[in-house]
């Protein structure tokens, strides 16, 4: 615990998953200036921001939840968009970190000042904040992707994108026309096809979809039983996460356990689609799992309905009434959905960040984005992210990696509450040793092999963890000072 020493201003930028942890964990280091800016209205990240029908998490709730927040009695073994977002809320009260957010509350611009090693943050609002510390804690898949197809403007009906989904929209009985075929567009796709009049599902590339029970039930006893007996439900995260190791070991290394998942999405789609045309249509033409893996229960049967049509010929231009694809057709729409998506490398944009030597994070990132350890930046003194590059892992619990991350940063700023340093920042050969072993070690991961995803970036670098949770672990257990210059300001140099 910290008490009679210099204590930090530190403002974190994001109130999701990553903030949350991050403030969870900066108080439990005992620091007691910390604001939370967060640009929604309510905490959560991309939880509180996607509210389309259907929104269901695929990965199991046991797993998908803080570590030192543990809930028993989801409600079902794939929670809903719903339960997750009224969890948070739930988590941001007990933890009692309320008393530092501030909501509705956005940051345009971030200055260093190496003088003063500071921070100075403006808000959209005009507000100035000063930091000790800034932790960007801005998320993924934040900023909706809008496809820029000829005519879109023009559609007379609404047009939604899925991040942004409006509750006033009625479908029901509507003719419903789907773009995208991600884990987002397969879910909503499920969700309206019951009530639709017809749905058109506008399918680029099909992606293989696992089948899991995603309906189920959390069955009462074991709520009861996790309720009661709090050292079997941290037994049970415990062995959700080195379960999680499995699928680590499927996606980075070409083995037989890799061929067995795979076999069994192609057995998915064998078994549930029976008209050989349909399941030629739906059959991509790369490898499972190198997209984003797609899990569902409800997809191909509604695709298969008699309400239902995939439609795979390129899209060529939205007119006032509907759809024209290649093959000159025009499909008569009366609602749009965009489920394209998100520009996932925009990290921290649009603000202008601004560090030493007046460096702004643009000029950084020209070639995209580039962090060590996913949380340090070369001419970025004391500002860290947590969940930054290379953190969508892709088979390691989220929530752990930002635990790692924040506890891994806080160990920075009890360094400088030491009075070890007054900034600090990581050496650029350590982040470009750090780029060089994550280019060799996706060399045999799944996403290598030969499918376009969003897990590429512009520059097209992976820009996922490509290692085991226990490398994870050995690089954020305890900062390593020979990868950072430390500096005072009164010697004004390392
Ligand atoms: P996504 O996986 O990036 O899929 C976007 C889809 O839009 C793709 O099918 C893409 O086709 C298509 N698309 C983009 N631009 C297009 C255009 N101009 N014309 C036609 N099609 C176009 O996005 P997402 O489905 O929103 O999912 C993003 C990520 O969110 C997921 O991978 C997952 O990590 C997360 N997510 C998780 C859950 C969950 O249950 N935990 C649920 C939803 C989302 P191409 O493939 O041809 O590019």
């Amino acid at each position: 615990m910290v008490t009679s020493l210099r204590q930090p201003r530190v403002v974190i930028i994001g109130a999701g998953i990553a903030g949350i942890s991050a403030a969870h964990t900066f108080r439990q280091a005992g620091l007691s200036d910390v604001v939370i800016c967060e640009k929604g209205t309510d905490v959560g990240g991309v939880w509180h921001w996607n509210r389309y029908p259907g929104l269901t998490c695929d990965v199991p709730s046991q797993l998908y939840q803080f570590g030192f927040a543990p809930k028993a009695d989801w409600s079902h073994v794939w929670a809903s968009g719903e339960e997750i977002r009224l969890y948070h809320r739930d988590v941001v009260e007990r933890c009692g970190l309320d008393g530092w957010l501030r909501l509705g509350t956005e940051v345009t611009d971030a200055v260093y000042d190496e003088e003063s090693a500071t921070w100075t943050l403006t808000t959209a609002a005009g507000e100035t904040l000063l930091a000790d510390f800034v932790v960007c804690a801005t998320g993924v898949l934040h900023h909706p992707h809008v496809p820029d197809i000829d005519g879109l403007d023009s559609f007379a009906g609404p047009v939604v994108h899925t991040a942004r989904w409006d509750p006033e929209l009625e479908t029901g009985g509507s003719r419903v026309a789907v773009i995208g075929s991600g884990s987002t567009g397969v879910q909503i796709v499920s969700a309206l096809q019951p009530e639709a009049s017809r749905v058109l599902h506008f399918t680029r590339s099909p992606q293989w979809i696992l089948w899991a029970p995603m309906g189920v039930r959390q069955p009462e006893l074991f709520t009861a039983l996790l309720r009661r007996m709090p050292g079997l439900q941290r037994g049970l995260y415990a062995a959700a996460l080195w379960a999680s190791g499995i699928l680590a070991d499927v996606v980075l290394k070409p083995t037989w356990r890799r061929r067995a998942v795979q076999a069994y999405a192609r057995s998915s789609l064998r078994r549930q689609v029976r008209d050989p045309r349909l399941r030629e249509q739906l059959t991509p033409d790369y490898e499972p799992l190198c997209k984003r893996q797609v899990v569902s229960s409800t997809y191909y049967r509604a695709i298969t309905a008699p309400n239902a049509e995939l439609v795979t010929g390129p899209i060529i231009e939205v007119t006032p009434t509907g759809i024209r694809t290649g093959d000159g057709v025009h499909h008569e729409v009366d609602v749009i959905v965009l489920a394209t998506g998100f520009r996932a490398h925009e990290y921290m944009r649009p603000m202008r960040i601004t560090g030493r030597d007046g460096l702004s994070l643009d000029e950084a990132w020209a070639t995209g984005p580039r962090a060590y350890r996913m949380t340090a930046i070369p001419g970025f003194p004391n500002l860290f992210t947590v969940l930054g590059p290379n953190s969508p892992t892709g088979s390691i619990s989220l929530q752990y990696s930002a635990e790692l991350t924040s506890r891994y940063v806080a160990q920075w700023i009890e360094r400088w509450i030491r009075g070890q340093f007054d900034a600090v920042e990581v050496t650029d050969q350590a982040t470009e040793e750090f780029a060089g072993a994550v280019r060799e070690a996706m060399g045999p991961t799944v996403w290598n092999t030969g499918c376009t995803s969003w897990y590429q970036t512009a520059g097209g670098e992976i820009d996922l963890w490509p290692f085991d949770r226990k490398r994870m672990e050995e690089m954020l257990n305890r900062p390593d000072g020979r990868d950072f210059q430390m500096m005072r300001v009164d010697s004004g140099g390392p």
